[in-house]
């Protein structure tokens, strides 16, 4: 890997970045078990951003699982491709079950929640640095989360199973700015109940 940037995001804190076209961004799970919560913008147009919806229509049609894995490209809401996972060592990824919120915290786990800091804040602060605010927060991915759907329907979250060093790669397809929350909930298994830290490296192909 030719490095270009290497950046440590500490345990409950937001992050983001710009990839340029080609560039591959590795996301390191450092201690294990990390849920890392990502939104995807086109750099030079916040208005085209990720759409689960597009992505997990397009995996489903061309016969892939309903989790992301190698292989895998993120659609925009446009349809255009914005990245490609192209390596990773934990086998899948959720982008169906959301950002944990303080209002979500509050229905699941009791109004006891509502003060936790949440992935929503998070992603709400990192946003207003681009001029964008809650009308641009969509549907996320999230990279080292595990969510297996039950037989009877039922979506759950349970313990990660990414071990300690694990990562992904995403190239990017276009210019990228990359928002991320390191997930600061514990309150579910998503983060083996203890928040961490991660590593962003981005190398140049
Ligand atoms: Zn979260």
């Amino acid at each position: 890997m030719n490095i270009v940037e290497d950046f440590f995001v500490p345990a409950r804190a937001p992050f983001s970045v710009v990839l340029k076209a080609g560039q591959v961004m590795r996301i390191v799970d450092l201690e294990s078990q990390q849920a890392v919560d990502a939104l995807f913008y086109n750099a030079h147009d916040y208005a085209e951003r990720y759409s689960a919806q597009d992505t997990l229509a397009a995996e489903a049609a061309s016969g892939r699982k309903f989790y992301l894995e190698t292989g895998s490209v993120l659609l925009s809401n446009e349809g255009r491709k914005m990245l490609t996972l192209v390596a990773d060592t934990c086998g899948y990824h959720d982008t169906c079950a959301g950002a944990c919120s303080c209002e979500s915290n509050t229905v699941r786990f009791g109004h006891e929640t509502r003060f936790m800091h949440s992935c929503r804040e998070n992603f709400l602060a990192e946003l207003q640095k681009y001029g964008m605010g809650k009308r641009d927060l969509v549907s996320n991915v999230n990279f080292f989360m595990n969510v297996p759907i039950r037989p009877d329907g039922e979506l759950t979250v349970d313990d990660g199973v990414s071990e300690p060093g694990g990562y992904v790669d995403l190239r990017a397809e276009m210019d990228v700015l990359v928002l991320i929350s390191n997930c600061p909930q514990v309150n579910n298994p998503c983060n083996g109940f203890k928040p961490t830290p991660i590593r962003i490296l981005i190398s140049e192909g």
